[in-house]
C-alpha cells in the first residue's frame, strides 16, 4: 500500500496528549508509523489544517429491517441528488434521515468518520443487517444483537444460570456475527407483547417473573464473564417520559461494585446510550425540565460508566427503536404514521416520523439537555457525541453539534430562534453554561473516547504508531479567528480522509470505496450441551425458521470480516 507523509498539520490526538501541535504523521502498509521509518513517501501538505484520527460512532442506526422500513414508508424523506461524477462515487445519493447505504458510507466519510457501530441488530434478521453493512461503502461496521427481551436470556437469568447465559450469549454473538451485548427497554418490549410495558427497573416482566434490574445486572455479569471488548450497552426503561431521570439513575446504579474484566482496555461496565432521552424532570409535558446536572453529577463521579448524548438537532427525522411500546406511545402523541413489528422470541420495534421544531417548547428543552450532558462532562473520554441517528436527528449534523459545543455564540443564536425562549431557559441549565469545548475535547468525544469504550483503542481513535492509519484532514486552522459556522463547514466536508492507509477522500471528493470491514466477536466458551439442546428445542417448537437458516455464515454476508477473538474457556 506504500508510504504517506501527512505534513505540518495541527494534530489533535488525546491518545498521545497532543493538543494542536504542528506535526507530521507517517503511514506505511495501512498503519501509523514513526516518520523516521519512511523511505520515499507520498507527501500530503496539511499546513494550516486540523489533523485527527478517523471518527468513531458508538451508536447509530444505519442498517437493518427497521432502517429499511423507514426508507420505504417515508418517501417524503428522499432528497435525490447525484452530486458527484467521479468514477468511484457515482451512485445516486438519497434520503435525509434514512439515507441509502451508499449515502450513509459517503456522508460518514465526508465527516472524517471510519467506524460506525450499528446500535440494534434483531438476531433473527442479522442476515439482512449484514447485507446492508456489506453495501455501505468505506466505513467499518459492527452490529450489536439485542438481548434484553430475548426468551433464552430471560429464562437463564430467571433461573440464575450464569454460565448458561454466558454460553448462549457467546453462541448468539457468533450466530449473528455480532459485536456486543445490546439491551433495549429490558423486559419492556417483551411486556409489550402482552400490551404492557416496564417503566421502572423493578417492574415484573409478564410470564418470565423477572425484572429489568435483574436483566441488566445479569447481562453485565455475562459481559464480564466473557470478557468482551465492549461493555453491556443499554437503552434503559422509561425512555422519553417526564420524570424519567430517576429510572436512569437507578439503572446506572446497577453497575456499582462491578469491575471490568476485559483485555481490551475499557474501564466501564455499562455504556448508557442517548442519555438526553433519559434526563427529564417534571411529571408532565407541561412542566418537563432538564435533569442533566443530576445525571452528570452521577456520571462524573463513577468511572465505570460511559454515556452518549443522543443530541436533538431540531430537524424533521424518522425515529426507530426496538423499544416497541415507546413508539406506540409516540404515535399517540404526534398522530403521525407508525410501523410496528414483533421479532418472534427476541425483540420488537417501531418506526414513527418526528419533527423537532424550534417552535415547540419540549423540543427546545431536549436540545438544551443533550448539550448540557456534554458541557457538564468532567471527563470527555466518557461522554460521546451521538444523535442516536436518526432518532434525535441525522448523523450528518455532527459538525453542527460541534459548533454548538465549541461556541457559546452559536448556542445563543439558537436560543434566539426558539419561540418559547424564556420558558426554555427556565426549564434548563444551558443558558448559564459558558464552557466552550476545544478540538482536543471534541477529539476525545468523537474518537479516542468511543474507541476506548468499544474496546477498539488498539485499532481506532488515535494517531500513535501501530494503530490503523485512519487520518482525517480538515480545512480548519485552530490558531486563526473563525466564525461558528466555519466549524460546521470544515468538519462536514473533510479535505482528505485516509482509511487504513487508503485515501478515500481527496480534496473533498470521494475517490475510493476503501477496504470496508465488518468487525465481530468470537467468544470461545467451554462446550455447553445444555445450551445447544435448549437452542435446538426452541427452534423446533417456536421459530419460523430452522436453525440452519438462522446463522450468518459465509463470504456473501461478510466479504471482509475482522474477527476479534475472545477466550472465555476455563
Ligand atoms: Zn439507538
Amino acid at each position: 500500500m506504500g508510504e504517506l507523509l501527512i505534513k505540518n498539520g495541527f494534530v489533535f490526538d488525546p491518545l498521545q496528549g497532543i493538543k494542536g501541535d504542528r506535526m507530521d504523521i507517517g503511514v506505511r502498509d495501512g498503519k501509523i508509523v514513526e516518520t523516521s521509518a519512511l523511505s520515499s513517501p507520498k507527501t500530503i501538505d496539511a499546513a494550516g489544517m486540523t489533523v485527527m484520527a478517523g471518527g468513531v460512532d458508538i451508536h447509530s442506526h444505519v442498517v437493518g429491517p427497521k432502517v429499511n422500513v423507514g426508507r420505504l414508508f417515508r418517501p417524503e424523506d428522499k432528497l435525490f441528488k447525484s452530486p458527484h461524477k467521479s468514477p468511484t462515487c457515482n451512485r445516486m445519493e438519497m434520503g435525509f434521515s434514512v439515507p441509502s447505504t451508499f449515502k450513509t458510507g459517503y456522508d460518514y466519510a465526508r465527516m472524517g468518520y471510519v467506524f460506525v457501530n450499528e446500535a440494534a441488530m434483531p438476531p433473527l434478521h442479522s442476515p439482512h443487517v449484514h447485507e446492508e453493512i456489506r453495501d455501505t461503502p468505506i466505513i467499518d461496521n459492527a452490529a450489536m444483537p439485542v438481548f434484553g427481551n430475548n426468551w433464552f436470556t430471560l429464562e437463564y437469568l430467571k433461573n440464575h444460570e450464569i454460565e448458561n447465559n454466558a454460553a448462549y450469549t457467546a453462541w448468539l454473538l457468533r450466530a449473528t456475527r455480532g459485536f456486543a451485548i445490546k439491551v433495549v427497554n429490558p423486559g419492556g418490549t417483551e411486556a409489550w407483547g402482552w400490551g404492557l410495558n416496564c417503566e421502572h427497573i423493578h417492574d415484573p416482566v409478564p410470564y418470565f417473573d423477572i425484572t429489568p434490574a435483574q436483566i441488566v445486572k445479569g447481562l453485565i455479569e455475562a459481559n464480564e464473564y466473557l470478557g468482551l471488548p465492549h461493555s453491556m450497552h443499554v437503552h434503559a426503561n422509561n425512555l422519553g417520559n417526564p420524570g424519567n431521570y430517576t429510572t436512569t439513575l437507578d439503572t446506572f446504579k446497577l453497575s456499582e461494585g462491578i469491575k471490568p474484566n476485559s483485555k481490551f482496555g475499557r474501564d466501564q461496565v455499562m455504556h448508557h446510550t442517548h442519555v438526553q432521552f433519559h434526563s427529564y424532570g417534571g411529571d408532565s409535558w407541561a412542566n418537563v425540565e432538564s435533569k442533566a446536572k443530576e445525571i452528570m453529577d452521577y456520571v462524573n463521579s463513577h468511572d465505570n460508566i460511559t454515556i452518549d448524548m443522543g443530541q436533538v438537532t431540531l430537524d424533521e427525522t424518522t425515529t426507530m427503536t426496538a423499544d416497541g411500546p415507546f413508539e406506540h406511545h409516540l404515535t399517540e402523541l404526534n398522530h403521525l404514521k407508525w410501523a410496528n413489528a414483533d421479532v418472534e422470541l427476541e425483540t420488537g420495534s417501531g418506526v414513527v416520523p418526528y419533527i423537532y421544531s424550534p417552535s415547540i417548547k419540549v423540543c427546545a428543552i431536549q436540545w438544551c439537555i443533550g448539550l448540557e450532558l456534554a458541557l457538564l462532562a468532567k471527563d470527555p473520554m466518557r461522554v460521546f457525541m451521538t444523535t442516536d441517528h436518526p432518532n434525535a436527528g441525522p448523523f450528518i449534523r455532527y459538525p453542527r453539534i460541534m459548533k454548538w459545543l465549541m461556541s457559546r455564540e452559536a448556542r445563543e443564536q439558537q436560543f434566539d430562534a426558539f419561540k418559547h425562549k424564556d420558558k426554555v431557559i427556565e426549564a434548563t441549565n444551558l443558558a448559564g453554561i459558558d464552557r466552550e469545548l476545544d478540538l482536543y475535547e471534541i477529539a476525545q468525544m468523537t474518537r479516542a473516547g468511543p474507541a476506548k469504550a468499544l474496546g477498539l483503542a488498539h485499532m481506532y481513535g488515535g494517531l500513535a504508531p501501530g494503530l490503523d492509519a485512519d487520518v482525517a484532514v480538515f480545512d480548519f486552522n485552530p490558531n486563526e479567528p473563525y466564525a461558528p459556522d466555519d466549524i460546521e463547514k470544515a468538519f462536514g466536508n473533510a479535505r482528505h480522509l485516509f482509511k487504513t492507509g487508503v485515501q478515500v477522500i481527496s480534496d473533498h471528493e470521494v475517490v475510493s470505496n476503501g477496504n470496508k470491514r465488518t468487525l465481530w466477536v468470537n467468544a470461545r466458551v467451554n462446550e455447553n450441551p445444555q445450551v445447544m439442546r435448549d437452542v435446538k428445542e426452541k427452534f423446533l417448537r417456536y421459530y419460523t425458521v430452522t436453525l440452519n437458516n438462522y446463522e450468518v455464515t459465509g463470504h456473501h454476508y461478510l466479504p471482509n470480516p475482522y474477527v476479534i477473538e475472545v477466550d472465555a474457556t476455563e
